[in-house]
C-alpha cells in the first residue's frame, strides 16, 4: 500500500523515534509499504517518521542512482550495493568515518528542495533486520551519505539542519511556504475528523 509522505511543517517530523522492541507482523507490513511508498516516490530513502510513525525504522534502496557509485560490505563481505537493496534498518546505531564531503540531497519531505551538505564519506552501522537477526553495514559513496540523512530522520533531524546558513537563508521564504501549506493541509484534515465523528 502507497502511503502518503509527510511534508516539512508536520511535527512528527521532529519526533525521535521509538525503538522497536518486538519485529511482528505491523513492523513487517509497515516496511513493506515503506519500501512500495519510496518506490511510487522515486526517493532512494524513507523513515518512519515521513509516514507518520515515529519508530527507529528506516528502508533504503540507492540502485537506480546509477551515476552516484557506492561501496557495501555486509558483516565483512563485500557485496553489489544493488544486489542488497532494499534495505531495511531496524533500532540502526551510527558511527561516522573518514573525512567528510560535500554531496547534493534532497529529501521526499521537501520536495523540489535541494542543497550540498557535508556528511561523512563511510559509516558503519548496526542495525536488526525484519528476519529478527542483526547486520553490520559498511557503506561508502551515496549509500553512506543516503544511510545519515534517514538516521538523522529518527532522531527528528532534518536535512535543512545541516545545510550551510546562507544556502538556508536562500531557502527560507520556499520554506515557510511549504511549512504553512503543510499545516494548512493538517488542519483540513483535524476538520475532516472532528466531522466524521460528531
Ligand atoms: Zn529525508
Amino acid at each position: 500500500m502507497i502511503l502518503p509522505i509527510l511534508q516539512y511543517g508536520d511535527p512528527i517530523l521532529r519526533v525521535k523515534g521509538k525503538r522497536i522492541e518486538e519485529i511482528n507482523d505491523r513492523i513487517r507490513e509497515l516496511a513493506a509499504n515503506m519500501i512500495e511508498s519510496m518506490h511510487a516516490a522515486h526517493g532512494v530513502g524513507l523513515a518512519a517518521q515521513q509516514i507518520g510513525e515515529a519508530l527507529q525504522l528506516t528502508v533504503l534502496d540507492i540502485s537506480a542512482a546509477e551515476d552516484r557509485p557506492s561501496t557495501l560490505k555486509l558483516d565483512g563481505n563485500e557485496v553489489d550495493p544493488k544486489s542488497a537493496m532494499p534495505l531495511v534498518l531496524i533500532n540502526p546505531e551510527i558511527e561516522l568515518r573518514g573525512e567528510t564531503e560535500v554531496g547534493l540531497e534532497g529529501c521526499l519531505s521537501f520536495p523540489e528542495i535541494t542543497a550540498d551538505i557535508e556528511r561523512a564519506q563511510s559509516v558503519t552501522v548496526r542495525a536488526e533486520t525484519l528476519e529478527g537477526g542483526t547486520i553490520q553495514i559498511e557503506a561508502g559513496g551515496f549509500l553512506a551519505r543516503a544511510i545519515q540523512h534517514e538516521h538523522d530522520h529518527l532522531d527528528g533531524i532534518l536535512f535543512i539542519d545541516r545545510m550551510r546558513s546562507a544556502a538556508k537563508a536562500a531557502l527560507s521564504s520556499r520554506l515557510k511556504r511549504l511549512q504553512k501549506e503543510t499545516k494548512r493541509g493538517i488542519r483540513h484534515r483535524e476538520a475532516l475528523v472532528s466531522e466524521t465523528t460528531l
